[in-house]
């Protein structure tokens, strides 16, 4: 990894009681504490036990939850075989766990010892692009793996939805596969060998094992583990030759129970080759645990295109699934309504469905690619042919583009956090939703499977790969009751008969887990059931690994039932709040709304979560605060540890609010509203420090520095000034402070001449002197003057209050919401005429959209809130939504550079970003918007002494992304670009990098390009 990432290693092993149905046994936490203990002197990585991270790791992406034991992070190899050594002389369960982003259960495991291999094993080991071949730690993520390939024309075949945060092991555990399962199959297909650590701690190499060759025999001579496993596993396989024949499925995917169909195979040579490897895929950790793998490649179609084909019936774009799969497509996906009609209502995907025509009830999408097809353009033109022309199509949309094809992707892989959006306690549950059939006989499957659903009284959505005869079905089912839990109970028995009706499988994608375990006897009958349980006792004799997964004991049967997240003895509080949940259904509801999909672990890409990016901490993520405000409203630990200083500073303070998840979190977890809400309630019985109030005042001080500028400025910088105000306001002393002009904004306003008729203007404005603008950096405000009147625009700029936007960060929402009150007044006359109110900084126009709306409905009347609401933008987004600019006389020879621009986060949540840049490219300027997330700076973040680190270390992952930009650049034309931001935290963290100066508001660009 190119950036180093700030850790909170050290945290202290603490061990407090248990909550995870244990409580009062005071032999149970003994024994976990001297667990503990042992662990932390055998293990190098980190060991922890304490509550916190216990609720951590207790979801995954399913809807099961259940606290381990305690969690490590292996630094290596030696710390998986000497963490597993320790847990077989306690007995104690382990869980090797990746993103933890499954969806059936696999990476629950109540009591156990987890082992998180994602934070530290997460190295490309080697890359051999002649062979096809890489070698991995078991936590490289899989989209990471995919860019280092990229260079070498190469890619990883199996490509889940959730692949920007899945990990090969979890891959591997999985048995994953995604879109391209039509071409490429499934990772069993790609592990060629593994290091794999067993249940006693020692670690074997499994690879291809030519049978009775000198290398076998030197296997199964010995007396160890190893070679019990070698002779165990080949007996099984051929005294099972017929019942194996008979009970799998000939399908593209089924990861319902171990692949003995898949151990044993014929080489080129025609020997018979035995590969453990292809066992240890799709076992979900219960043989083993993988710490290194050799994977096969692929290489990468250089092109690909994509027809989207609109149904007006779901069973007609079923039933076109076999004539889709003869295109000789690499993927044919269904979409359906459901998942257009919540993304449409979705801030962050209704874009993508926007090009879907109204009326269409599924969508099969068909990609081709051009290592299969020679002419993509005719493959499109074909596919529309048979499947509209000759079929049942009424549409296609035809993508040769690839920006036009990802939009589409993205759609399709939001399908499943999508459909977890719905309001409300009932939801569409994953528990059957990856039984495979053959696709051709999916329209018949899905018939019945309606009827199933029918007669449970419920319905559901449909999506995903049609072309391999997987379709995600979701029921909708309310699980915090008992009778929807039965139902599930009841579907499930349904739904795997008729797997069974259709030679299909129960599970073609999301594995076993805690959902369908159970089943698996049913699937596969007595003999084979007896086989998986034999293949189990021989890796790990007293099973141990990830116990209740794939197979179950007799005497402890895994039960679908069992473990749920949110089962009928679910019951959550619902506080008093402050800020107006209405909206969001509540605030427990919004907490609730986190599935625990993992996207807010994705490592590149998007805004959210920029703390993760830095620290790769699960607690950093929106997933781990959600996590823990989910415990803290329904009693998993104690609803007041909310209020205590340990949760306000490891779950709240290192959230920077920078709001990437209210946009990008697929089901829309908005933290920093339920930041600001729980700081609000901790402010009210704690009060605040000096530093909050400082902070959250800061207009005041910064007017108080302006009058006293330029005295004020020396002041700062007086020998011991900085350590002072880092020991009194814990201020860091790495930080530029602000410094203060003598004439603010207003002022210069005030003491010119406007160059606009009033007689004459267009329109009339309110540019908003924040407080960073107004007294100490006004030259954006001045160039927003400027190009607004070259517009022709009638513009004010009135000595106004903040909007409240540094008081609301800091939770303080009595104050903010009365300078929102203060503002809504002042602006009043203003808006009563009609004008708009601009804002040079992005993150007071978001205060005024996205937050004025739960923080003042109590104080003002709808009717004048909604006024000044719908009347606020950004100054670029006003300039372009009504295209001022083509009013604006642009010296073209002024205008030519090049611009990196990096938006602000809360304009991105806003889906405000892209102004600037549309209005700079047209004034002119070459413009790189780079797909960062937050600077790291986020208001006062940075300022403070204690966050300065992971402050940086935010601020690094952009600076790489500059440097890139520049980079290219450079190459493309040896010239400079210059970086913009509209920010003011965004300008300073810039400013503070090495070799870089404070870079301009895009308005100064746009300014500095008109003709004088
Ligand atoms: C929105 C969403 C979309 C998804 N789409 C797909 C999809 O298209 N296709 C698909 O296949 N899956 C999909 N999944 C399921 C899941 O994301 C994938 O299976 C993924 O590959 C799991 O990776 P992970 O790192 O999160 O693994 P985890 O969930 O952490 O672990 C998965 C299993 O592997 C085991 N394991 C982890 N590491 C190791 C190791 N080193 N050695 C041995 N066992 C190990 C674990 O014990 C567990 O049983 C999706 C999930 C979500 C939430
Ligand atoms: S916070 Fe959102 S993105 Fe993160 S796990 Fe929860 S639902 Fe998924
Ligand atoms: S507001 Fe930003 S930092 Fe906080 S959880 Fe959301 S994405 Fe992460």
């Amino acid at each position: 990894m190119a950036t180093e990432r700030v850790g909170i290693e050290g945290r202290p092993l603490e061990r407090t009681s248990s909550t995870n149905g244990n409580e009062g046994d005071g032999d149970a936490d003994a024994a976990d504490s001297d667990l503990a203990a042992a662990l932390d002197v055998a293990v190098d990585g980190d060991v922890r036990f304490d509550e916190y991270t216990r609720v951590l790791y207790a979801t995954d992406g399913s809807i099961y939850g259940a606290q381990p034991a305690g969690v490590i992070f292996p630094r290596d190899g030696d710390d998986v075989r000497s963490a597993i050594r320790v847990a077989a002389d306690y007995g104690a369960p382990v869980l090797p766990r990746g993103a933890g982003s499954s969806l059936a259960g696999q990476a629950v495991g109540p009591g156990c010892i987890i082992l998180d291999l994602s934070r530290h094993m997460n190295e490309i080991c080697e890359i051999d692009p002649d062979e096809r071949r890489a070698t991995v730690l078991p936590g490289v993520v899989q989209d990471d793996l995919d860019d280092a390939l990229e260079p070498h024309g190469l890619r990883f075949a199996p490509d889940p939805a959730s692949s920007n945060r899945a990990t090969i092991g979890g891959g591997i555990g999985n048995n994953s596969t995604g879109a391209h399962s039509v071409r490429y199959g499934i990772t069993d297909a790609y592990v060629e060998a593994c290091d794999v650590v067993l249940a006693d701690g020692s670690l074997i190499h499994t690879r291809d094992v030519v049978l009775d060759s000198p290398e076998w025999e030197d296997i199964v001579s010995k007396d160890d583990l190893e070679a019990e496993i070698y002779r165990t596993v080949r007996a099984i396989i051929e005294d099972n030759a017929d019942e194996i024949e008979a009970r799998y499925p000939t399908l593209k995917r089924c990861v319902s129970g171990y692949n003995l169909q898949k151990v044993l195979r014929e080489n080129e040579a025609g020997e018979d080759v035995l590969n453990l490897s292809k066992l240890v895929v799709g076992a979900e950790g219960t043989l083993g645990v993988v710490v290194e793998a050799e994977l096969s490649l692929v290489t990468r179609p250089e092109k690909t295109a994509l027809a989207v084909c609109c149904y007006d019936d779901l069973l007609d774009a079923l039933a076109a699934v076999p004539e889709a799969l003869e295109l000789e497509a690499s993927a044919v996906e269904l979409m359906d309504d459901e998942v257009f009609r919540l993304a449409a209502e979705s801030p962050e995907y209704a874009e993508y469905a926007e090009p879907i025509p109204d009326g269409t009830a599924a969508v099969l999408m068909v990609e081709f690619d051009s290592e299969v097809v020679d002419d993509l353009s005719a493959a499109l033109t074909n596919a529309t042919e048979r499947l509209v022309d000759d079929g049942a199509a009424f549409d296609s949309i035809e993508a040769l583009e690839p920006e036009t094809q990802d939009r589409l992707w993205k759609l399709r892989k939001a399908s499943i956090p999508l459909l977890m959006s719905m309001d409300g306690d009932p939801k569409p549950y994953p528990f059957v939703e990856d039984a495979s059939v053959p696709p051709e006989e999916l329209a018949e499957y899905v018939a019945s499977f309606e009827e199933i659903l029918a007669d449970h009284d419920t319905t559901a959505a449909y999506f995903a790969h049609a072309g391999v005869g997987t379709l995600h079905i979701r029921p909708v089912l309310n699980l915090k009751d008992d009778d929807g839990v039965e139902t599930m109970r009841s579907i499930a028995e349904d739904v795997t008969d008729l797997a069974l009706e259709h030679n299909g499988a129960f599970s073609g994608e999301h594995g076993d887990g805690l959902a369908r375990t159970e089943f698996n006897p049913k699937l596969y009958g007595p003999t084979l059931w007896q086989a998986f349980k034999d293949v189990k006792s021989a890796f790990d004799p007293d099973w141990r690994m990830n116990p209740g997964k794939v197979v179950y004991r007799e005497d402890d049967p895994t039960d679908i039932r069992e473990h749920l997240r949110y089962g009928p003895d679910y019951a959550s509080l619902e506080p008093q709040t402050a800020l107006d949940f209405e909206d969001d259904g509540g605030f427990s509801h919004l907490v609730e709304l986190c599935n625990g999909c993992g996207t807010c672990r994705q490592t590149d890409g998007d805004v959210m979560c920029p703390t993760y990016r830095a620290t790769e901490e699960e607690i950093t993520t929106t997933r781990g605060r959600a996590n823990l405000l989910r415990a803290a409203i329904s009693g998993e630990i104690d609803p007041e540890e909310r209020y205590s200083d340990r949760f306000q500073e490891e779950v709240l303070d290192l959230c920077i609010g920078c709001k990437g998840c209210q946009s990008d979190c697929p089901t829309g977890v908005d933290l920093a509203k339920l930041k600001a809400e729980v700081k609000h309630q901790y402010h009210e019985r704690e009060g605040t420090s000096l530093r909050e109030r400082l902070f959250s005042n800061v207009d005041r001080f910064a007017a108080a520095g302006s009058t006293a500028a330029p005295v004020a400025n020396r002041a700062t910088n007086l020998p011991g000034a900085r350590t002072v105000l880092e020991k009194t306001l814990g201020i860091a002393p790495e930080r530029t402070l602000p410094s203060f002009q003598r004439e603010t904004l207003v002022d210069w306003f005030a003491d010119r001449e406007s160059t606009v008729d009033p007689e004459t203007a267009t329109a009339g404005v309110v540019l908003f002197p924040d407080t960073d603008t107004n007294y100490s950096n006004p030259d954006p405000g001045k160039a927003a003057v400027r190009v607004l009147e070259a517009a022709n625009i009638r513009v004010a700029v009135p000595d106004l209050g903040p909007t409240g936007r540094a008081a609301y960060s800091t939770g303080m929402l009595d104050d903010a919401a009365e300078h929102g009150e203060a503002l809504l007044e002042d602006l009043e006359p203003y808006l009563e005429r009609d004008w708009s109110i601009l804002f040079v900084e992005p993150s007071d126009a978001a205060m005024v959209v996205d937050e004025y709306r739960s923080l003042l409905p109590d104080r003002v009347e709808e009717d004048r809130l909604e006024r000044l609401v719908s009347n606020a933008y950004g100054v670029c987004e006003y300039l372009d939504a009504n295209r001022l600019d083509e009013r604006l006389s642009v010296d073209y020879e002024d205008a030519h550079g090049r611009v990196t621009y990096h938006g602000h986060c809360h304009q991105k949540a806003r889906g405000a970003d892209h102004h600037a840049v549309g209005l700079l490219r047209r004034a002119g300027y070459a413009v790189d918007p780079v797909d960062s997330g937050c600077c790291g700076m986020a208001g006062s973040f940075g300022y403070e002494a204690e966050h300065y680190d992971l402050s940086r270390a935010i601020g690094d992952l952009l600076r790489e992304q500059l440097e890139a930009s520049a980079a290219e650049t450079a190459t493309a034309d040896g010239g400079e670009s210059t970086v913009v931001a509209p920010g003011t935290s965004c300008r300073t963290q810039i400013g503070d990098f090495e070799g870089y100066d404070r870079p301009p508001h895009p308005i100064e660009l746009l300014a500095a390009a008109l003709e004088a």
